[in-house]
């Protein structure tokens, strides 16, 4: 089958504080979208558990130990790891869910099992530094995944295009020396987490930030991904594309003020999947990050796999 989407109801086990904008409704919501007729064709799996082992790939083992340590023993508790960021009994289970299933679908696209997959798991990634956790974020799973497609299948280039409303500041963070990942950026500037500025290249050239500013709508947006991603793509020829995919530049987004809507994160899909036919045999593994607005959410997140279904 073409797409295959991984989800698990651990994800929903992940708890933060009442009135926390990333909370389980944003999957149910997405569930509910995914009922669609639409998305029949859809090879819907749970996702599986990673080994911890398997966060290595991103991050040092002292950062695993803290994340570890934050964990609470019951039932009920919430704590704090920093300012917006938080874990309950179930979230490293999730957590690790989320890496095995970014792991899953480098394997499946690798493989052959699929041609593309999407992840739609909880808690996102793309703010997990080296050994910061941060941003609703505990470990980076489109680094872990693109460092898998390394060690495993010897993936010699690989892309990561991160469209979420917030700059992937832990992506680069993790790749700022390290011209084997091409990583590509649009987000609003400024917004949390203040990183993304242009002149943010990387030590070696592979670090590609579009910000775009408040109130921005759908033609800067394509004009960014056009002008600034789309070139450097077709010069790298990467082998997979990773896509951060997060839906907060809908113009519902509370947390953002980019005002997209469902239609742009289908045009974006496309000419990711146009761009991974030229060089990636059409592997595309796009994993969720952000999207607070639980409509805005459903509808784009509905949009993107709808159009890695039909290509
Ligand atoms: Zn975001």
């Amino acid at each position: 089958m073409r797409t295959r989407l991984y989800e698990h109801p651990i994800f929903l086990e992940h708890i933060t504080p009442a009135g926390h904008p990333e909370r389980p409704d944003r999957l149910r919501s997405l569930n509910i979208a995914l009922e669609h007729p639409n998305f029949h064709g859809l090879d819907r799996r749970e996702a599986p558990q990673a080994s911890e082992d398997a966060l290595l790939l991103a991050h040092p083992e002292e950062h695993l130990r803290h994340v570890m340590r934050s964990i609470p023993e019951e039932e009920g508790v919430i704590n704090q790891l920093e300012a917006d960021t938080y874990a309950s009994v179930k979230s490293l289970q999730a957590a690790l869910t989320g890496v095995g299933g970014a792991i899953a679908a480098v394997d499946d696209v690798f493989s052959g099992a699929a041609e593309n997959v999407f992840v739609a798991s909880r808690p996102p990634g793309h703010h997990a530094e080296k050994a910061t956790a941060m941003g609703f974020c505990f470990f980076n799973n489109a680094a872990i995944a693109a460092r898998h497609a390394q060690r495993k299948y010897g993936a010699e280039r690989i892309a990561i295009v991160d469209w979420d409303v917030h700059h992937g500041n832990g992506t680069q963070d993790i790749f700022w020396d390290d011209p084997s990942v091409l990583f590509c950026s649009t987000h609003q500037m400024p917004l949390y987490p203040g990183t993304g500025a242009k002149d943010e290249t990387g030590t070696r050239n592979n670090i590609v930030n579009a910000p775009l500013s408040p109130n921005s709508g759908s033609d800067h947006f394509r004009e960014a991904i056009k002008s600034r991603v789309l070139p450097r793509l077709a010069d790298f020829r990467p082998d997979l594309i990773i896509i951060s995919a997060g839906f907060d530049a809908h113009h519902r987004d509370p947390l953002a003020q980019i005002n997209l809507v469902g239609e742009d994160f289908d045009w974006a899909t496309g000419r990711i999947l146009e761009a991974a036919d030229r060089s990636a045999n059409n592997r595309v593994v796009s994993l969720l990050e952000g999207g607070y607005d639980l409509e805005g959410l459903a509808e784009s997140a509905g949009l993107h796999i709808l159009r890695m279904m039909k290509g």
